[in-house]
């Protein structure tokens, strides 16, 4: 009996393995385990030398944003930026635990920098964020990553995007590396790394730095992502996986540098002054090919298309303008303009919030001293790079009055002043044509 069962279990493999259910079942089964294979290739690859040289034993900063009663951006379900970036920081956190890795939390409950210093929420958020980057630079670390989400007037904005400062080569690579993986797992997003050389933490951070936004809040589809767990807990791994693949690559690069004559180290100032040509040069053709009229100013909005997040031109008449009296009747005039928004029917966008009002423009020495109404800190929707199309369609577009060759931003009279708590307004900015498309 017990022979016939076996000689009928041994029997049934046979007939059933050419049945459709079981090939498909093999195939799955094999599938598994290349699969196994691949994983159990890439986990030896993963904790091979370079690994536990180059990544175990590191500090890295981990700066969740805002906190307290800053919340940062806030999606339509009431969703806060604060409340997700603190979530994907701990998970973060932990992943680099696993690895060896020594993390210092910004951050780790619902509360800002400044303690109870018992100043404005203005000088609250400078105070905030200097404190990052000194709790930073005390620690020692090796790279500090700051953790954002964004936010646009438009909610057809979406994808994640790393920031790093131009002056870093390996804030760069970092940004790169993270960038490639946030694509890579959270995809499809046609974003790239970008230079963020305005935003606080990027400029006065002693370390390699980036800032990553996690995705736009402002995006329907991207706020419903980051309030699922499970997806945090991916944007955190990408993170991750980003990093390491940074820690590695620039081991191996040292280790293979080693012995070799080292590269000559780029003069940071020679390539800011060639920067600086390029993006004049690009005013320059701006101004060609628009050829404003006496009575015409050109305007910087927000571009409209998605991913490429910029500024763009319009040239619109403005009565009065060229009998002005004074450079600051001129600048008011050009102000009130880009107050009002993008012309009727235009695809560009805003980039001041509604119900800004100007309370007055002053010039001293080529610099144009431009004060707002506290609506455009308190109604502005939030993320980094909104806020630094914001301040250069400002500056930008007052770099067009002939007088001013620096802008000052003020707040309700007050300064130095953040308008959402990425871009530090402490010095009289020139203006970016980095961040102009114009037929580049
Ligand atoms: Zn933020």
């Amino acid at each position: 009996m017990l022979v016939t069962e076996g000689e009928t279990l041994l029997k049934r493999p046979i007939v059933i393995v050419w049945t459709p259910k079981a090939w498909l079942a093999t195939t799955a089964a094999i599938g598994a385990m290349v699969v196994m294979l691949l994983v159990l290739a890439r986990t030896a690859m993963m904790v091979s030398a370079p690994f536990s040289d180059a990544v175990c034993g590191r500090i890295i900063v981990i700066d969740p944003g805002h906190g307290g009663d800053d919340c940062g951006a806030r999606g339509r379900s009431g969703l806060t930026e604060k409340d997700v970036v603190l979530d994907i920081g701990r998970h973060l956190a932990g992943l680099f635990n696993r690895a060896a890795v020594y993390t210092v939390m910004t951050r780790d409950e619902d509360e800002d920098l400044a303690g109870d210093s018992g100043l404005g929420p203005m000088q609250r958020k400078r105070l905030d964020l200097e404190s990052r980057v000194d709790l930073a630079a005390r620690g020692g670390a090796d790279l500090y990553i700051s953790i954002h989400a964004n936010s646009f007037p438009e909610p057809v904005w979406s994808g994640a995007q790393t920031f790093y400062h131009s002056r870093s080569e390996e804030s760069r690579a970092l940004a790169q590396a993270v960038q490639k993986e946030l694509v890579a797992r959270l995809g499809p997003n046609l974003r790239k790394a970008k230079p963020g050389d305005d935003y606080f933490v990027l400029r006065k951070s002693t370390m390699p730095a980036v800032i990553v936004e996690v995705g736009f809040l402002s995006n329907p589809r991207e706020e419903s992502l980051l309030a699922q767990p499970d997806y945090r807990r991916r944007v955190a791994e990408a993170i991750f996986h980003g990093t390491v693949s940074h820690l590695v690559e620039s081991y191996r690069k040292r280790k293979g540098g080693e012995g070799q004559r080292a590269e000559p180290v780029s003069d940071s100032r020679a390539d800011g002054v060639e920067q600086e040509g390029i993006e004049w040069a690009l005013r320059s053709r701006v101004r060609a090919a628009l050829n404003p009229a006496e009575d015409e100013v050109i305007l910087y909005f927000a571009g409209p298309t998605n991913f490429d997040d910029d500024l763009m031109p319009e040239v619109r008449k403005v009565p009065g303008i060229a009998s002005a009296a004074t450079p600051e009747e001129r600048a008011s005039k050009v102000v009130a303009e880009l107050l009002k928004g993008p012309a009727g029917g235009s695809v560009l966008c805003p980039t001041i919030p509604r119900g800004t009002r100007l309370r007055s423009i002053r010039m001293a020495g080529g610099v144009a001293y431009i004060d707002f109404s506290r609506e455009l800190a308190t109604s502005h929707w939030g993320g980094s790079r909104a806020e630094e199309l914001t301040v250069y369609s400002i500056v930008n577009t007052l770099a067009e009055v002939a007088e001013v060759e620096r802008v000052q931003i003020l707040i309700e009279g007050a300064e130095p002043v953040t308008i959402a708590g990425h871009v530090v307004l402490d010095t009289p900015l020139e203006p970016n044509f980095d961040l102009v498309r114009f037929a580049k």
